[in-house]
């Protein structure tokens, strides 16, 4: 052990006993390099090994911990490729058979030697042949005379491990942290804080989320639901919310942007341009907004609306009293596609109101490259549509008055905040189709004002959802042709374009030729991210003007495209794709007066999580739920990736778990900053330490210093 002179949580977890360097380098791999990772590096459940079980009382279904001593262990054959390692386990008792179907030889025959006393845990199963077994159980040897203090008698923590990295070693390590530092643990959480919700204090539950008091509940523990974990959970939730809310104090309500007039002469001719009244929802937003644009503070607000609910005239209008104000917009969006349809769109009332327009794509070169870039900069082209190339340096504007970023859910919080660096402090317009859970809104929005759009269009008739499996496919080109017969417009959407025999998926290429085949009456053409910009442009074109009837594609289509004649949409191998990206497809239908049709198409064998997602789709057209659906399905942690798209990586809290925890935390963050914006009162200081420590890694994506 290497000598210390000051202890601190900062400390190399080297500094333990018993990690060296090796362990070291495993336990980088579990992103625990300091003290106070490890001890954040909370367990994900807990083992009651207070509660042994002797082996004539494992029944099987039901989860037990047993010991006994190794009788025997060793590799069976079953069949010519089939091996199994068997270890036979007796206690006074009886004797319990544990296999495993995965295993290193070598590595089991040197661990399960005979007399060796091991721990089981696991779920019995009852083989026909030879009686009582479980299947990969969770072991541990029990050294010397049983009495191991961690993991006998106890309430046991479970950690997540890597290769090479056991629980006993792991849980020894963290033992010995606690052992060496739970006296530098120090309170940060403010007095009337903890005494408002009755937290325990930050030593004591940290201790107790790894080490629990034998009376603890299991259930309450395996649920993260004892007053220790809770207070951890508290403790993660405000530190984020002390961010935002620290970032909304200091940064975004200090900024002095141009407040817009609005409601000018161009909005009034645009308006009766339109070929429909605004719905109620779009009338309300928009007011928010004017209201926002007429502040001299930047707008800084999130448009919520599910797909089809009209966003696109709700930014246009936004869009048009930036040109009146006589600056310029950047309209960023995800993909290509949908920049180019945008542009489609918006050029006609451009076109009639004398706006300059310009479509900045990949597929711009040379001298017409520079000729865009020059109009940019010189403030002669009044709208930019273009992808997240438009934060690239070259392009320079002369007056950024305001920055729409449509389908928000696809960009991170980075790119989100460049795009806004473009000018100088200009109004902020976010959109989302992709309707988030409250929790997560909370926190990767949480400095944002929002918008609710929550109405469709009149006339939008329900988009009814139905589930065909591959034996079927006759009968959905049936309903296909129907909806081509009535002189609408189909899209078919695969995962994939080219062969692959592996996953052996019908490819786009597979189902375009079908397509054709079926319907040689029809013009059908593909589309994918191959092909060349001019191509796609063309074929979304033709589409757009019902000279293609069926358009074969990969999911390029996903967001934004809008063609209200189309009314059916197959969607191939349905069960491969997730929840939100299925929403998101079926919204590129019923988006006309016609109803419309979604067709999924599955494929055996499909997993219990796949048709999970296609009973949601089928049961429900709401955004909102469908995305509180997604998030029970996949868990939190996986539900927007990592931190690419700007949340945090939490460590304790569970945004589907905790939102109560979070609305609690979050009222009392933004209370603290309202009272002491800087955090500079003497009080506040262990908190003001904690939040820079704690923000650390997301200093840059929170803009705090
Ligand atoms: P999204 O919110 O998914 O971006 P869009 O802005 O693309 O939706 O609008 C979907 C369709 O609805 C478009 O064809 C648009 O012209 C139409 N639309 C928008 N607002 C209205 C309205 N108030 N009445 C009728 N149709 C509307
Ligand atoms: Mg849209």
């Amino acid at each position: 052990m290497k000598n210390n002179p000051t202890p601190s949580l900062d400390d190399p977890i080297q500094f333990i006993k018993g990690v060296g360097p090796r362990k070291a380098i495993l336990l980088e791999k579990l992103r625990l390099t300091s003290i106070e990772d490890c001890l954040y590096f909370l367990p994900f459940r807990f083992e009651d090994r207070t509660q042994f079980k002797n082996i004539s009382q494992a029944v099987p279904g039901e989860h037990v911990i047993l010991t006994g001593e190794v009788l025997n262990a060793g590799t069976i054959f079953m069949g010519r490729w089939k091996r199994v390692f068997e270890v036979i386990i007796q206690d006074e008792t009886g004797i319990i058979r544990a296999k495993w179907f995965r295993f290193n030889e070598t590595y089991m025959k040197e661990k399960f030697k005979t007399q060796q006393k091991f721990i089981l845990s696991g779920k019995p199963t009852i083989n026909k042949r030879s009686g009582l077994e479980i299947i990969h159980p969770d072991t541990e040897q029990v050294s010397g005379d049983g009495v191991n203090s961690l993991v006998i008698g106890k309430i046991v923590p479970v950690y997540h491990v890597t290769d090479g990295l056991h629980q006993k070693s792991l849980r020894t390590i963290i033992k010995n942290v606690f052992d060496k530092y739970l006296h530098l643990i120090e309170e940060f959480l403010p007095d009337d804080i903890i005494r408002r919700h009755k937290l325990i204090p930050r030593a004591e539950a940290l201790f107790q989320s790894h080490f629990p008091p034998e009376d603890s509940s299991l259930s309450k523990l395996d649920t993260f639901k004892t007053s220790a974990q809770r207070r951890l959970v508290f403790e993660e939730l405000f530190l984020i919310q002390l961010g935002l809310a620290f970032r909304k104090k200091n940064i975004v309500e200090k900024n002095v942007g141009t407040p817009f007039k609005t409601r000018g002469e161009l909005i009034k001719r645009f308006v009766k341009l339109l070929p429909f009244t605004l719905t109620g929802a779009q009338k309300r937003v928009l007011s928010e907004i004017m209201e926002d644009l007429e502040k001299e503070k930047p707008m800084n607000r999130l448009i919520q609306g599910d797909v089809g609910s009209g966003k696109t005239i709700v930014a246009l209008t936004a869009i048009l009293t930036a040109v009146d104000n006589k600056t310029q917009t950047a309209f960023m969006v995800p993909t290509e596609i949908l920049a180019e349809q945008h542009y489609l769109n918006i050029r006609p009332y451009c076109e009639k109101l004398g706006i300059e327009l310009s479509l900045v794509t990949s597929a711009l070169k040379g001298k017409e490259r520079q000729s865009h870039h020059e109009n940019i900069r010189t403030g002669k082209t009044q709208i930019v549509i273009g992808t997240h190339s438009l934060i690239q340096k070259n392009i320079q504007f002369k007056k950024l008055g305001l920055a729409v970023v449509d389908e928000q859910h696809r960009f991170g919080v980075l790119q989100r905040d460049a795009i806004g660096k473009k000018g100088d402090h200009p109004h902020l317009l976010i959109m989302t189709a992709t309707p988030i859970p409250r929790s997560l809104a909370l926190t990767l929005y949480g400095d944002m004002n929002v918008s609710l759009l929550d109405e469709l269009p009149p006339g939008r008739e329900t988009i009814s959802t139905e589930l065909f499996y591959e034996n079927k496919r006759g009968k959905a080109y049936d309903a296909l042709e129907n909806q081509l017969q009535q002189g609408r417009q189909a899209f078919v959407v695969c995962p994939l374009i080219e062969k692959s025999d592996v996953m052996d998926l019908k490819t786009t290429v597979t189902v375009f030729d079908f397509i054709k085949d079926q319907f040689p009456k029809y013009t059908a053409c593909m589309i994918h991210g191959n092909l060349k910009k001019e191509d796609r442009k063309d074929i979304m074109s033709r589409f757009l003007k019902n000279e293609i009837h069926v358009l074969v594609s990969t999911t390029v289509i996903e967001v934004g495209i809008d063609v209200p004649n189309a009314t059916i949409i197959i969607i191939e191998h349905a069960e491969r794709f997730g929840l939100a990206q299925l929403h998101q497809l079926r919204g590129r239908v019923g988006r006309g007066i016609h109803s419309s049709r979604c067709l999924l198409m599955a494929y055996h064998p499909v997993t219990e999580e796949g048709q999970a997602r296609m009973k949601a789709m089928k049961n429900c057209s709401d955004g909102f739920v469908i995305a509180e659906e997604d998030l029970k399905i996949r868990g939190p942690g996986d539900f927007m990736g990592t931190r690419q798209s700007g949340i945090p990586l939490l460590k304790t809290a569970n945004l589907l778990r905790d939102i109560k925890i979070l609305e609690i935390a979050r009222k009392e963050a933004f209370r603290l900053i309202d009272q002491d914006p800087d955090l500079t009162a003497p009080e506040h200081q262990p908190l003001n330490k904690a939040l820079h420590r704690f923000l650390g890694d997301y200093l840059e994506l929170m803009e705090i210093i």
